[in-house]
């Protein structure tokens, strides 16, 4: 038997009004952990908690922001295989790619111990004579965060992170599915120094502890990452409640890869890989649509399936393995879903799909590489969240960038090719939030903005110093000074 794991509510540790189970998608055998879930009340008092604590916190100066995040970065990185390592195990990403979120977690939250120093106001003349006028920044309020299972420390760094750097007190739901690496994190910021209140964690559902968090006036802001379907619920509870809420939506993609014939085909190929599978495709900028012109085409499919077959796809925590299992036996299903959507619309399977046997019980599906496929099928519009993607062929540059338009999400894009000009002209014609030349469209840096467009983003956007846009409110203020 091992202890439930609790949620922290107003500087204590508390249980909660049942359990979550935490399996390892690599072996569905093994339990992680059990977290006490949070029901509406205890949501409630830790949203108390939090509005109790604000004005203080608010208050608290950047040097005293400054050393908290400092030492939660510093903890974060010190223990970033051993967290990698839960992180691979409760959500199914490699044992590299985890250690490697883990490190992002420990640099953001470095990032934004600097920018506690750094914020800064103006100070200007009136129009009017003998008047000051000064713009400041101040704490937005209690801010509520709901996060998805894809980036479980990543994400709820990059929100914790900048809200306690700008004086905001946090009620944080991790995703149900991957409760292990929030709380490691709660644990982590709740030995930084910070006075109780000032940061809690409530582990439960979308339905009871989301929506709580949606329904409660004293939650002044709410930022989200999650799906299309459950970032519109967010905007509208958002609006509807009174007062309304400031809100930041981070959702979907349907990300397209352009390859040129003049891209350089390792490099295209490489690219493609990653993007598209890695992180077993579930990472809101994969690439799910590849778009090919004619002249490459062809050795451009075939090396890929090459490439894809020298991959290994097995337990996240073995060493030497390029994909882990997708995530639980839902999104398996999906996967599956859409791999036969794809072949009844007509598009060709050329490499994977199917499911596959490891040593222990996991949900393997080997990456599935779809030709023949155009931008109107189900599989080019709509986001499968899975090691899936489709080849769709293009006549040209013109005809590739007009594909790559043409979807309704706009989170990442990225182009191959050797040509300054194509280049530069897809920098400046995608209709993205993020555009990559000759790189990935997943894997970011921490230090600039992350966001994107049309259906994929909503609000101000995230990381960086951009994210101070969405964790403050601007105040000017005027003096007469007599
Ligand atoms: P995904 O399954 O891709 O993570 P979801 O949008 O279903 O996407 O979930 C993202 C986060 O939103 C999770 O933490 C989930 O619990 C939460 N959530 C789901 N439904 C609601 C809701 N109606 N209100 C508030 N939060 C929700």
């Amino acid at each position: 038997m091992t202890a439930i794991l609790k949620n922290f509510i107003g500087g204590e540790w508390v249980d909660g009004s049942g359990v979550t189970k935490n399996i390892n998608p690599s072996n569905t055998n093994d339990l992680v952990g059990e977290y006490a879930k949070a029901d509406k009340a205890q949501t409630e008092k830790a949203i108390a908690a939090a509005k109790a604590a604000f004005p203080s916190w608010a208050q608290s100066t950047p040097q005293v922001r400054f050393d908290a995040l400092n030492k939660i970065s510093l903890e974060i990185l010190a223990r970033k295989e051993e967290l990698g390592r839960l992180l691979a195990r409760e959500e199914g990403k490699t044992l590299p790619e985890g250690i490697g979120e883990v490190a992002r977690a420990g640099q953001i939250f470095a990032f934004f111990a600097g920018e506690a120093l750094r914020l800064i106001g103006e100070k200007g003349a009136s129009v009017r004579p003998g008047l000051d006028v000064e713009i400041t920044r101040e704490p937005v309020g209690v801010v509520g965060m709901i996060t998805p299972w894809n980036f479980p420390i990543a994400i709820p760094a990059w929100k914790i992170a900048p809200a306690l750097c700008y004086g905001n007190t946090v009620v944080f739901k991790p995703a149900e599915l991957v409760p292990g690496s929030g709380h490691a994190l709660a644990e982590i910021i709740t030995r930084s120094g910070i006075p109780a209140g000032v940061f809690n964690l409530v582990v439960g559902s979308g339905s009871v502890v989301g929506q709580t968090l949606l329904d409660h006036p004293d939650v002044a802001a709410i930022s989200f990452t999650g799906s299309v379907q459950t970032g519109r619920k967010i905007a509208q509870a958002c609006v509807l409640s009174n007062p309304m809420k400031k809100f930041q939506l981070e959702m979907g993609g349907k990300n397209p890869l352009v390859v040129l014939d003049d891209a350089d085909l390792k490099t295209a190929v490489e690219v493609a890989v990653n993007g598209a599978y890695f992180s077993t495709g579930q990472r809101c900028t994969a690439s799910s649509r590849l778009i090919v012109t004619e002249g490459i085409h062809d050795r451009f499919v075939a090396a890929v399936a090459e490439r894809l077959n020298s991959l290994s796809v097995d337990d996240a925590l073995k060493a030497g393995v390029h994909i882990g299992p997708v995530v639980d036996q839902s999104q398996l299903d999906q996967d599956l879903r859409y791999i036969k959507i794809g072949q009844d619309e007509g598009a060709k399977l050329a490499f994977g799909g199917e499911l596959l046997k490891r040593e222990n019980p996991g949900h393997y599906l080997q990456p599935a590489l779809f030709t023949e496929a155009n931008n109107n099928m189900r599989i080019a519009r709509e986001e499968i969240f899975g090691p899936v993607a489709a080849v769709i062929r293009a006549k040209n540059y013109e005809e590739a960038l007009a594909i790559s338009n043409d979807t309704e999400f706009g989170l990442a894009s990225g182009i191959c090719t050797s040509s300054l000009k194509y280049a530069s002209h897809y920098k400046r014609n995608s209709e993205s939030g993020m555009v990559m030349v000759n790189l990935p469209t997943a894997g970011v840096d921490y230090h600039v903005p992350f966001g994107g467009r049309k259906g994929s983003s909503y609000g101000a956007r995230e990381q960086g110093s951009y994210a101070r846009e969405f964790y403050t409110t601007v105040k000017t203020a005027y003096t007469y000074p007599g």
